[in-house]
């Protein structure tokens, strides 16, 4: 589900992109990357946000799957998730065919302008994967209005701009407009809120050494970081508790 028509719609690496990664095998990794978030396409504070469940064929199991990894950015905001069946929602979600562990989401308030009649997020098709928890709570994060950690303009991951459009071509079938939109870095804009360091973000791709220069790489932390969770407070903040 690579698409290159809609910019804003940003991708993960798949599973498939996990097997060719471990084969890879990255040396140690280092952490140095902050969060993104784009807060015109904040949802509104406080409200709750209808997500439905937009494929016919989604079993029980597995939409509790997808509500119990979503639902880990739930203590951090102050927005409610009411997940329904059917093709009616803010957020639609279906099943991602072309790509077995692969996931997409619009950013924030964007599903809002999407056609009500296709979805605005795709998950992989296995909830039993151990990857799935970490992109859905990661396509979340899209959908709650973050953008990729790695794209942080102090990130500073020394790109081997000769092999990162190959690379993440074969890795996850990006074009090169999908690589720039999804893993190089945005521009230093006020339309972003760049929050403090985080060494960790679910919102950050595992980086192979290989597309870098003196082996820099990154693997995946498969749940949410301190910087995670500080943008999402921040972002969504919870109202003081009233004082008496
Ligand atoms: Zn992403």
């Amino acid at each position: 589900m690579i698409t290159t028509t809609s910019p804003t719609i940003v991708h993960y690496p798949s599973a498939a992109s996990s097997t060719e990664m471990a084969a890879d095998s990255a040396p140690p990794l280092s952490r140095s990357r902050r969060n993104i978030g784009e807060p015109a396409r904040y949802w509104p504070q406080n409200s709750t946000i209808k997500i439905a469940m937009y494929d016919y064929d989604m079993d029980d199991e597995y939409v509790l799957a997808v509500k119990k990894a979503a639902s880990e950015w739930l203590p951090h905001i102050n927005l409610k998730f009411e997940f329904v069946s059917g093709e009616e929602g803010d957020v639609r979600i279906t099943q991602n065919m072309n790509n077995a562990g692969g996931g997409s989401s619009a950013i924030g308030t964007e599903a809002l302008d999407k056609s009500p009649a296709s979805p605005t997020m795709s998950l992989p098709r296995d909830h039993k994967h151990p990857r799935f928890e970490y992109v859905v709570m990661h396509e979340f994060g899209h959908m709650l209005g973050a953008h990729h950690a790695h794209q942080h303009p102090d990130a500073n991951i020394p790109w081997n701009m000769g092999k990162v459009y190959e690379g993440y071509n074969r890795i996850a079938g990006m074009d090169r407009q999908a690589v720039q939109n999804n893993v190089l870095p945005l521009a230093r804009s006020d339309q972003y809120d760049f929050t403090p360091y985080d060494g960790d973000s679910v919102m950050h791709y595992e980086i192979s050494p290989k597309l870098t220069h003196g082996d820099w790489g990154q693997s995946e932390t498969w749940s949410l970081s301190d910087g995670d969770i500080a943008w999402a407070k921040k972002a969504y903040p919870k109202a003081v508790p009233a004082t008496s």
